[in-house]
């Protein structure tokens, strides 16, 4: 085991109160590494809460454990997610490497006296972790809590649920196995995983396929009104306002993958989603393999994530934003889709 691991695991060879959160808005990467980690930790004895800082779509809520997670945007758990944080002597954060990502939960940890690790694979991570596993090789965080458990000498405590868990995480952010992150180590985890139990297509079914008909005619609505294609700038994207998640009675969730359709557009080269939210513009950045939105979205909009699929938000209006967001390609077209290759 290596040395930075071994401190780690003498760190939780005893029973310890766990604190496991994961970014705002919880994808099936985000919930899937906490639950699967958690479930894990239950299984070694220690005392495991898994606390999200808002709502997450209903698609996830079959992983097991779900029932358990608090939601720190509820006012009922307000309170009893702050005393789990005072209480916790260990905190995993996973799937986010930037303390904003949380929300307020964000400042509480950092002042936290507990030992904090940090899981991810996401780009410039903050340095706020006592330990911290994360590569940007890994398509998704499930992967690495995966890895961890085996390096920890545990893989015979991955059961049905727990692969399940993990399974998600990387079947969503590998795109469902078709992104460049779908390396051959995607693929040999996703085969223990299976053997371990997971049931894929039933997975991919309560994912892909548990639509409802107002999110359906949304979408509909969303590409046949709201999609503008800028094909001199190589550049799609949806504009969505309050008004329209209202009329189509918007759930959590029901915008995500959206911003795919925009990208599937042939000679498309940057799409975005813009939707109007309670706190300002949330965005959805996706782009082709050459073109890195990642730093775009850093540099003006607040934000980050990865090469090819990456989020940031605005205080200005919908309509300010685009027009800030399309003015802002066109003047740096040139470095995005012919980025200067670096030099080693
Ligand atoms: P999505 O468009 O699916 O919400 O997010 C795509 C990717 O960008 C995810 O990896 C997500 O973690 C990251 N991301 C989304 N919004 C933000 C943001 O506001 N800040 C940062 N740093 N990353 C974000
Ligand atoms: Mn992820």
């Amino acid at each position: 085991m290596k040395e930075a691991l071994a401190l780690f695991a003498k760190e939780i060879s005893s029973p310890k109160k766990i604190f496991i959160t994961t970014h705002v808005k919880p994808d099936a990467d985000a919930l899937g590494s906490s639950l699967g980690l958690a479930n894990y930790l239950i299984k070694k004895g220690h005392d495991v809460c898994v606390v999200t800082p808002s709502d997450y779509p209903s698609f996830l809520n079959w992983m097991e454990g779900n029932e358990s997670v608090l939601d720190f945007s509820h006012p009922d758990q307000v309170d009893q997610v702050k005393k789990k944080l005072e209480e916790a002597e260990v905190i995993f954060c996973l799937d986010f490497s930037v303390l904003n990502r949380v929300n307020e939960l964000g400042e509480l940890i950092r002042a936290s006296d507990a030992f904090v690790v940090n899981i991810d694979h996401h780009q410039d991570p903050e340095d706020f972790a006592d330990f911290r596993i994360w590569s940007t090789k890994a398509a998704a965080t499930c992967e690495l809590v995966y890895e961890m458990i085996v390096d920890l000498g545990d893989k015979d405590l991955i059961d049905k649920g727990i692969a399940e868990c993990l399974y998600a995480g990387i079947m969503t952010d590998t795109g469902g196995f078709r992104h460049p992150n779908t390396t051959k180590n995607v693929h040999l985890v996703v085969a223990e995983l299976l053997e371990l139990g997971a049931d894929t297509s039933q997975i991919a079914n309560w994912i892909y396929d548990s639509n409802s008909v107002n999110r359906l005619k949304f979408i509909g609505f969303a590409i046949s009104r709201r999609l503008v294609v800028r094909e001199d700038l190589h550049l799609a994207y949806f504009a969505i306002s309050k008004k329209d998640l209202k009329k189509y009675q918007s759930q959590t969730g029901d915008t995500e993958g959206l911003v795919n359709y925009a990208l599937s557009l042939e000679g498309i080269k940057v799409a975005a989603l813009f939707s109007e939210r309670e706190d300002g513009i949330k965005i959805s950045f996706r782009s082709c393999t050459d073109v890195a939105v990642n730093k775009f979205a850093a540099a003006y909009f607040n934000g980050g994530g990865h090469k090819n699929a990456a989020g940031g938000k605005s205080e200005l209006g919908l309509k300010e934003t685009v027009q800030l967001f399309e003015s802002l390609i066109e003047e740096h077209q040139e470095e995005l889709y012919h980025p200067k290759p670096v030099s080693v």
